[in-house]
C-alpha cells in the first residue's frame, strides 16, 4: 500500500476494524474508505457491488463479521452461519470482480478440529471433527478461506487469510450474553467490586486453556501482511503462550481489584479444552506480538472504565 492507495476497512467499527483503522490512520494513509452497517449491507450482493464499482478500493480488510462468545454462538448457529457466509461471499467477489490488488480475509482459530494436537498448525485444518458449540461460525469461516483460496488458485486473485486465535482490546463486547470470556470477566469484575458481591461466577470448570491476543497486536500483524505477504499459505497468528480460564480468572480480578471468591458455574459449557497456535509461519516472516496479556488486559480494564462501564 502507498499512502494514496484506496484502503477499505469492512467492519471498521468492530473491535478488529476499530484496531486496523488507528494502526492504518497512524500510519497516514490519506484514502481510508468505511461505511456504517446502515450505509451498506454486506449481506446484500447487489449494495456491496454497487458500492464496490463506485468506490474502486484497491485494498481490503474484511474485518466485518458476526462474532460472538460460546454462549450466543451455540444459541444462534443460523445467523452465525448466514451472515457470515453472504458478508463473506459478498465482499470476496466484489473485490475480484471490481479489481481490488488485495484483500485480507480474517478467520477464527475455532477452525481447527475440537481436538487438535497442541499447538495447532496451519496444516491440521480438516482433519478432524469441530467443537459442537461454535460448528456453524467456524464452518462459515472454513468456506471463507477457502474462497479466497479457489480466488487465487482459479483467478490469481491476491486474498490472504489470518486465523486469529482469541482476541481481546478497546472497543470489546462487552455484553454477558455475547461477549468472549474476557471482556466478560472485565465486567464481572469490576461490578462486583462495586457492589460488594461475595462471589463471581465463572462459567464452565475453569480448566479450558485459551490464548489472548491484543487486538492492536492483530492490526499491527494485518498491516505488516498486507504490505509483506502475497503468498497463498494461510497464517496463525496468536503469542505463542495460553491460560486456564481459572488463572484467567484470578489475573482478571488481580487487576480489577476484586477480593472476593470466584466460583464456577459447571452447567455451562467449556467448549474446546485448548487452542494453542502454532504461530512459527507468520513469525519466520519477521512480525513479533509486542502486547503482554497483564499489559493488555490493564489499558483493556482502563478503557472499559472510560467508556461505557457502571461507574458506582
Ligand atoms: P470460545 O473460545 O469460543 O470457547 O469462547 P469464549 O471466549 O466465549 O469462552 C472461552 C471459555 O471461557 C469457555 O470455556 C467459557 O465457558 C469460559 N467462560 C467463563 N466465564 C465466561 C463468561 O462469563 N463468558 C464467556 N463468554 N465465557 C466464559
Amino acid at each position: 500500500m502507498i499512502r494514496s492507495s484506496r484502503i477499505y476497512v469492512a467492519g471498521h467499527r468492530g473491535l478488529v476494524g476499530g484496531a486496523i483503522m488507528r494502526r492504518i490512520e497512524r500510519q497516514g494513509y490519506e484514502t481510508i474508505i468505511t461505511r456504517t452497517r446502515d450505509e451498506l449491507d454486506l449481506t446484500d450482493q447487489q449494495a456491496v457491488n454497487e458500492f464496490f464499482d463506485q468506490q474502486r478500493p484497491e485494498y481490503v480488510f474484511l474485518a466485518a463479521a458476526k462474532v460472538g462468545g460460546i454462549m450466543a454462538n451455540s444459541t444462534y448457529p443460523a445467523d452465525f452461519i448466514r451472515e457470515n457466509l453472504l458478508i463473506q461471499t459478498n465482499v470476496i467477489e466484489a473485490a475480484y470482480r471490481s479489481g481490488v490488488r488485495k484483500l485480507l480475509f480474517l478467520g477464527s482459530s475455532c477452525i481447527y478440529p475440537k481436538l487438535a494436537p497442541q499447538p495447532i498448525k496451519e496444516e491440521y485444518l480438516l482433519t478432524g471433527l469441530l467443537e459442537p458449540t461454535n460448528k456453524a461460525y467456524a464452518i462459515a469461516k472454513i468456506a471463507g478461506l477457502t474462497m479466497v483460496d479457489a480466488y487465487r488458485e482459479q483467478f490469481g486473485f491476491n486474498g490472504v487469510s489470518l486465523m486469529p486465535t482469541n482476541l481481546y482490546g478497546p472497543g470489546d463486547n462487552f455484553d454477558l450474553e455475547s461477549s468472549h470470556v474476557l471482556p466478560a470477566l472485565i465486567r464481572k469484575f469490576h461490578e462486583a467490586k462495586l457492589s460488594g458481591a461475595p462471589t463471581v461466577t465463572v462459567w464452565g470448570t475453569g480448566t479450558p486453556r485459551r490464548e489472548f491476543l491484543h487486538v492492536d497486536d492483530l492490526a499491527d500483524a494485518a498491516a505488516f501482511i498486507m504490505d509483506k505477504y502475497d503468498g497463498g499459505d494461510i497464517l496463525n497468528i496468536g503469542v505463542g503462550e495460553d491460560v486456564s480460564i481459572g488463572e484467567l480468572a484470578a489475573l482478571v480480578a488481580q487487576i480489577v481489584g476484586y477480593e472476593g471468591e470466584i466460583v464456577f458455574d459447571t452447567s455451562k459449557p467449556d467448549g474446546t479444552p485448548r487452542k494453542l497456535l502454532d504461530n512459527s509461519r507468520l513469525l519466520s516472516l519477521g512480525w513479533r506480538p509486542k502486547i503482554a496479556l497483564k499489559d493488555g488486559i490493564v489499558s483493556t480494564y482502563k478503557w472499559y472504565v472510560a467508556n461505557g462501564a457502571q461507574q458506582s
